[in-house]
């Protein structure tokens, strides 16, 4: 018997469904009676084939990707896309805008401003990225060849809860840490890209969603940063991240068993809730850091009255079984992230330790 599994609530790579390890557990030393593991096989064998050509399929149904969108699985993180979208989309003598809400949107801006000219159209970074730029704020240079958003900011805790409409211009969004947590409109977007590792699998594989008349890969950029190259290959240019894909293609398949992205946000608004429940009523003792209109349902960001309650909180809650409370060092404080694989008892594990640890140090 394994000691229980303490309830996990890093920021990425993070928790992931029991049923999709052990599944994974069960395959790994003979996968479909082929007699050998799925990480050992050709990316050009039938077998790897059919997995890349299934998690490709699942995502399309359960994101409801229209026939005139591309899937795409990559490397190089979300962090290879801030710097792979602008070298595709952004043309010489266009301007990219963006939309600055948090630290990996800003991060985006930066590598886009490295390969062209970029313009912020809408900024939170007063008051430490708090909130949601509303539409009115948002000021778009005269022709932008895309706009950039990020739809959930990872490290502040705050995340669109309506994305702003943008007519006549693709909008690139990073979804990070929010894909599949809840129903998107995918037509509203050029191209969506996202690092697996927060709410579809392990580190190592990165997607990316695109339009076919987004206009993309210029001949100047070498070719295995194109995304044409991948477009035409089916993904299986050079050696793919097999190991990534099929786990991801397992915790896909976990999604459509438990009712897809309409039923994950049910559980990920019932789960939320009930952190922000014990946020609300500690009297103050916790500071929500997002404005609640700004509040995500998959990092949930709070301050304590002091650095040596927020220590003493991470360190008692782990006692606790509760991993991973602290907040990354931009914020301070504490962090609970509650992706998709963040089970009901683990948030309501969260809550109980919260409430008891402002009665007694509040
Ligand atoms: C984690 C994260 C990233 C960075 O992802 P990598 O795969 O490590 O490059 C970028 N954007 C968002 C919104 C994230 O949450």
């Amino acid at each position: 018997m394994l000691p229980q599994r303490p309830y996990n609530f890093y920021p990425g790579p993070s928790t992931l469904p029991l049923q999709v390890l052990e599944q994974a557990r069960e395959e790994f030393l003979d996968y479909q009676g082929l007699g050998m593991s799925i990480i050992e096989m050709s990316h050009r064998s039938p077998a790897v084939e059919a997995v890349n050509n299934e998690a490709q399929a699942l995502l399309r149904r359960l994101m409801g990707i229209p026939d005139n969108y591309k899937v795409l699985f990559l490397q190089g993180g979300a962090s290879g896309q801030f710097a792979m979208a602008p070298m595709n989309l952004l043309a010489q003598g266009r301007t990219a805008d963006y939309l600055l809400t948090g630290v990996f949107a800003t991060k985006a801006h930066e590598e886009a401003a490295s390969i062209g000219s970029t313009h912020v159209a809408a900024t939170t970074a007063e008051g430490q990225f708090r909130r949601i730029p509303s539409e009115r704020e948002i000021t778009l240079s005269a022709d932008p060849v895309y706009v950039h958003l990020t739809s959930n900011n990872t490290i502040y805790g705050t995340q669109w809860r309506t994305f702003p409409t943008i007519e006549g211009t693709p909008v690139v969004v990073d979804m990070s840490s929010d894909i599949l947590s809840r129903p998107v409109d995918v037509t509203k977007f050029g191209l969506i890209y996202a690092g697996a590792q927060k709410n579809l699998g392990p580190a190592g594989v990165t997607i990316v969603i695109i339009r076919d008349d987004v206009p993309h890969s210029p001949s100047h950029i070498p070719a295995i940063f194109r995304y044409e190259t991948y477009i035409k290959s089916n993904s299986l240019y050079n050696t793919p991240p097999v190991f990534a894909i099929y786990m991801m293609k397992l915790v896909l398949q976990w999604i459509e068993q438990q009712g897809g992205a309409e039923a994950m946000e049910v559980l990920n608004e019932k789960k939320a809730g009930l952190i922000y429940d014990a946020i609300d009523r500690s009297n103050g003792f916790y500071r929500g850091h997002a404005e609640e209109s700004a509040r995500s349902r998959m990092n949930i960001t709070f301050r304590l009255p002091s650095e040596q309650l927020e220590k003493q909180c991470a360190k008692e809650a782990e006692a606790h079984g509760l991993i991973g409370l602290k907040g990354h060092r931009t914020v301070g404080g504490m962090r609970l992230s509650n992706y998709n694989a963040m089970t009901l008892d683990g948030c309501r594990a969260a809550q109980d330790f919260l409430a008891d640890f402002a009665t007694r140090n509040g």
